[in-house]
């Protein structure tokens, strides 16, 4: 089948395409063929979502971890990071602060830490935000893998989405990213915990990766498919130079314009696929390009994910070298993105939480998409 066929078997019914479908998609050359893409893409996000863009005000809440991916700028033994907590109250605030101008949820992000003292230390904020919102403040967590008791208190405690990235669907993939002592199995069953206890579960991937062929982000989408994942952050992989993976890469203009492209038709494939999910331009798109996270919109996103942290931590949170917005408060934030937004001819919705189209059907509530 060639291209405008494929693309209308897509837009037509969710699931319909083959995995060789997929990865065709997948594989189509900047130009004429992309575009066509995207506009294929834009126009099912449009069906679900009108032209709208939900919002996530994104706190960081810390940056020590106990794991030791070998992609991630804050790994256990990266030493040159200096790390940070912030307190309860700072946390509270940041959020009291989105609730006020409008953002419908927050997401409140960390590195992994399993403790009995974290486990409190979360569900005390989350009781705050649902005290002082009335429920009328979504979150979102994004706190890594925690035993199945830990995600219940969490959900009991006001949670309602948590968000989970695999990486890649392909345990042979993942086991070339991780030390031995990180389980694929774990983190898929976390997914599982996740879904079965309620929550709004998101996940997502790297595209990029070294290694990484079209076949491993075609069984991506039929991953997300399988896992009846609701929300998805993907990003290309950029590497850091304080990492395994990325020491001695030298990021050239190409080699970002490259991991843009695999990035964009990533968001389009998974729209295209899966229709309804809530899909996020992460702020990864912008470090690649300086309208990065527009263009991750106008190719089926319908997600931002705002840094609403106090500027002064910013800096100490770097997944990923070059990242935007460090030198930003909220305030800015809100407003650059603002103007962003209705530049491409988008709408932000204020005052809503944004639920998944997805977990709305699966809830009973067709209608409820946005
Ligand atoms: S990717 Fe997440 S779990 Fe892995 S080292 Fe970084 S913060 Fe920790």
């Amino acid at each position: 089948m060639d291209l405008s066929g494929i693309l209308k078997k897509a837009r037509e019914k969710r699931f319909a395409l083959t995995p060789s479908e997929i990865a065709s998609l997948l594989d189509v050359e900047a130009g004429a063929d992309r575009a066509d893409l995207f506009e294929a893409a834009y126009a099912v996000k449009c069906m679900y979502s009108g032209r709208n863009v939900s919002l996530r005000g994104l706190i960081e809440m810390g940056n020590a971890c106990a794991k030791n991916c070998l992609y991630c700028g804050i790994r256990r033994d990266n030493a040159k990071v200096e790390r940070f907590h912030l307190f309860e109250d700072q946390v509270v605030r940041m959020a009291e602060w989105a609730h006020r101008e409008g953002y419908g949820s927050v997401v409140i992000q960390s590195g992994e830490m399993e403790s009995d003292e974290h486990t409190e230390f979360v569900a005390a904020i989350l009781r705050r935000i649902a005290g002082f919102s009335g429920g009328e403040l979504g979150v979102t967590l994004s706190l890594g893998e925690q035993r199945e008791e830990v995600y219940r208190y969490w959900r009991e405690a006001g949670a309602r989405r948590y968000l989970l990235r695999i990486e890649t669907s392909s345990p042979e993939l993942y086991r070339r990213l991780h030390p031995p002592d990180h389980s694929f199995h774990r983190r898929v069953g976390c997914l599982r915990a996740l879904r079965k206890l309620g929550y709004q579960v998101g996940s997502g991937v790297m595209s990029g990766l070294p290694g990484q062929t079209v076949g491993h982000l075609a069984n991506d989408m039929l991953f997300f498919r399988d896992m009846d994942i609701d929300m998805i952050g993907m990003g290309p992989f950029v590497p850091h130079p304080d990492t395994p993976l990325g020491e001695g890469t030298t990021l050239s203009a190409r080699y970002l314009s490259e991991q843009l492209h695999i990035g964009l038709k990533m968001i389009a494939v998974a729209r295209l696929y899966l229709h309804d999910v809530n899909i996020a331009a992460t702020t990864v798109l912008q470090t690649l390009a300086p309208d990065g996270r527009e263009q991750g919109l106008l190719a089926g996103a319908n997600v931002l994910m705002p840094n609403i942290t106090d500027a002064a931590y910013r800096e100490k949170y770097m997944l990923y070298p070059n990242k935007p917005c460090i030198g930003e408060n909220a305030g800015q934030c809100r407003g650059c993105l603002s103007l962003r937004v209705t530049g491409i001819g988008e709408a932000i919705l204020w005052d809503q939480s944004g639920d998944s189209p997805h977990y709305a059907a699966r809830c009973g509530n067709r209608t409820g998409a946005v």
